[in-house]
């Protein structure tokens, strides 16, 4: 039963204003295998959210069952998402988390209804599915499970090695709809990556993730993002990174340098004073004009690194209309998939 392992839990009542005011907040938890978190269950009245009309993502549908992350990284783009019911978009982000314990039930539920159309599925778009509360409450295993009864194809970008857990029922699931999976390393020097995603697994520990899901007979592919200015768009890192990734079987690269929207802005700049305050002149010279690196700045990173990218033996992903993750390679160093590969077109 999931809830047997809580016994050691010191259950908090409630003290945040904004908290409080939501009906379908079941308790507030602290345990101490997660020492300076909290743990706010929430019973979810939906568990798809529908991606805006006039996004650009290549899917419509995502599943967030964790609000908040503990992965932490200082740069993550859904910390504004937090500053909700009171939340800060700061510490609260990566240690007050919104556990919707009941996901996968009220999936089921929504899947079921004949208006669902069976679009693809995303995971892992704005909070991260295999962060550390996924081991206490593992609730991608009902996700999956649930996706799959329901003819859903879905993928999954994660940080998390926890993703290994369940790479049984992920290639199982493969056989009968469509998925794709991505590992998120865009960091190959292990102290700037302690420093700037404090709470990720190492890179060398996803990168062996990446092989387990090649060796579970699935396509991987590793997004190289963000790629920070001045601190891993050297050639030497870039080259680093791409070998390493080819190394460990990636089916292909996705890459974009950062993006500082408000709310992270803020957190990634005082990051950056503490860390590499030289930098603080050159990143308020490179962002003044919005959240975006400039078109100049992203053309020059595109003419260093996709000549690395094909050296390397790389892809760079494209769009899965199947799956709204990446499509798997055509052709090219790809292991059979457990779904067969079908040739896709490119969206962009
Ligand atoms: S793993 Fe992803 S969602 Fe989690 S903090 Fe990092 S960037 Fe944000």
């Amino acid at each position: 039963m999931r809830w047997s392992a809580q016994e050691l839990d010191v259950e908090q009542p409630s003290t945040l204003p904004g908290l409080a005011r939501l009906s379908n907040l079941v308790r507030s938890v602290q345990t101490p295998e997660f020492a300076g978190m909290t743990f706010h269950e929430v019973l979810a009245k939906s568990a798809l959210n529908k991606v805006p009309s006039q996004s650009t993502m290549p899917f419509e549908w995502t599943i967030n069952p964790y609000r908040g992350c503990s992965h932490a990284c200082v740069y993550c783009f859904a910390r504004p998402s937090h500053g909700y019911l009171d939340l800060n978009t700061g510490e609260d982000f990566d240690r007050q988390l919104i556990v919707k314990t009941n996901v996968a039930e009220v999936l089921r539920t929504e899947l079921r209804r004949p208006s669902w159309q069976r679009h693809p599925v995303a995971l892992g778009t704005n909070t991260d599915p295999y962060q550390r509360a996924e081991g206490r409450y593992a609730l991608m295993p009902g996700i999956i499970d649930a996706l799959v009864g329901g003819g859903t194809p879905f993928s999954i970008l994660t940080k998390g090695t926890l993703l290994r857990r369940d790479l049984a029922q992920i290639a199982d699931a493969a056989r009968t709809v469509p998925v794709s999976i991505a590992m998120s390393i865009a960091i190959y020097d292990d102290t700037l990556q302690q420093s700037i995603e404090p709470g990720t697994p190492s890179t060398t520990a996803r990168l062996a993730t990446v092989t387990a899901v090649r060796e579970a007979g699935l396509n991987c592919s590793v997004f190289l993002m963000p790629i920070l200015p001045f601190l891993t768009d050297t050639k030497a890192h870039l080259d680093e990174a791409l070998r390493r990734a080819q190394a460990a079987g990636a089916t292909s690269v996705v890459y974009t340098s950062l993006f500082l929207r408000p709310g992270v802005r803020e957190w990634f700049m005082h990051w950056l004073g503490e860390e590499h305050p030289q930098l603080l002149p050159r990143y308020t010279q490179l962002y003044a004009g919005g959240a975006y690196a400039p078109k100049e700045y992203r053309r020059w990173l595109a003419d260093r690194i996709e000549p690395l990218i094909r050296a390397h033996g790389l892809q760079r992903g494209e769009t899965s209309p199947a799956t709204g993750g990446v499509a798997p390679p055509v052709g090219g160093r790809a292991q059979a998939a457990a779904t067969p590969v079908r040739a896709e077109p490119t969206l962009f």
